[in-house]
């Protein structure tokens, strides 16, 4: 087969299968009662290669998500050409990334510590330019994710008020990896209860609409807890080639 044939295969599955996510949504926002434009869909795109990526953004996508900011920096540049692409870094970040971050990264998701708080706000100012952040929270109390613990998020979100370029959106989790919905809705339904709550403390100027939760596996769920944010990365773009944990490392980095 050519090229061509073949990119206009793969533009079929990739078709098919956002429609197939779609419905999937559009049916857990009516059994929940919501309206579906309530629920963005941010396709999550590592290990997912140049070609594919200017196929999704053929049928229409706009916003991808990466977890790792080499990656992400890297397809930014080869896809310069797309200039309607934004980006969204939705993985752990070190201090030491924070320049480049803010060159080309449209939206944050995984805010996890006053440092690196504090360094984003420095380069974004200096950059001339503000960036929308979630705070990440560990929901499931599992050691092997980022985020903060529950009981820290009020105290941490009150001290972002402090760093202007910082426009703080709401909250994101990953929930517990487990077969049982019941313990995989009950961190769902903790992000919320959390963002609701903060929802009344939090300072002019912080923003508590935003719940990024649910991914290919559990999105239904997320979105009959509430979720305004899903992140679909295999159940769009297919298996990827390495287990999970080459992008939720256990040994975390105490930079
Ligand atoms: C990879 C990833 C996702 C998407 O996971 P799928 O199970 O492939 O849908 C969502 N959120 C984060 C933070 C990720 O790293």
């Amino acid at each position: 087969m050519s090229s061509a044939a073949v990119d206009a295969e793969v533009a079929t599955v990739l078709r098919t299968n956002l429609e197939a996510v779609r419905s999937r949504i559009a049916a857990a926002c009516q059994r929940a009662g919501r309206d579906p434009a309530q629920v963005r869909l941010l396709p999550v795109s590592k290990t997912v290669n140049e070609t594919r990526l200017r196929l999704i953004h053929a049928a229409g996508i706009r916003e991808l998500g990466e977890n790792k900011v080499q990656e992400a920096w890297r397809k930014s540049q080869a896809m310069a050409d797309l200039a309607d692409l934004r980006w969204l870094l939705i993985g752990h970040l070190q201090t030491n990334k924070v320049k480049q971050v803010v060159q080309f990264v449209s939206e944050f998701q995984a805010l996890d510590s006053p440092r690196l708080a504090q360094a984003l706000d420095r380069r974004l100012q200096a950059q001339g330019r503000a960036l929308d952040v979630l705070v990440q929270v560990n929901t499931s109390a599992e050691d092997s994710k980022f985020g903060l613990a529950p009981d820290q998020v009020s105290g941490f979100v009150r001290s972002l008020s402090a760093f202007s370029s910082l426009r703080v959106r709401g909250l994101m989790t990953l929930a517990e990896f487990s077969s049982d919905a019941q313990r995989v809705r009950a961190c769902f339904v903790r992000l919320r209860q959390l963002r609701d709550r903060l929802r009344q403390e939090a300072p002019d100027g912080i923003g508590m609409d935003e719940l990024s939760m649910g991914m290919s596996g559990d999105f239904e769920l997320a979105i009959e807890e509430g979720a305004t944010t899903v992140r679909v990365g295999t159940a769009i773009f297919g298996q990827r080639p390495l287990p999970d944990q080459h992008y939720w490392p256990a040994d975390q980095d105490t930079d």
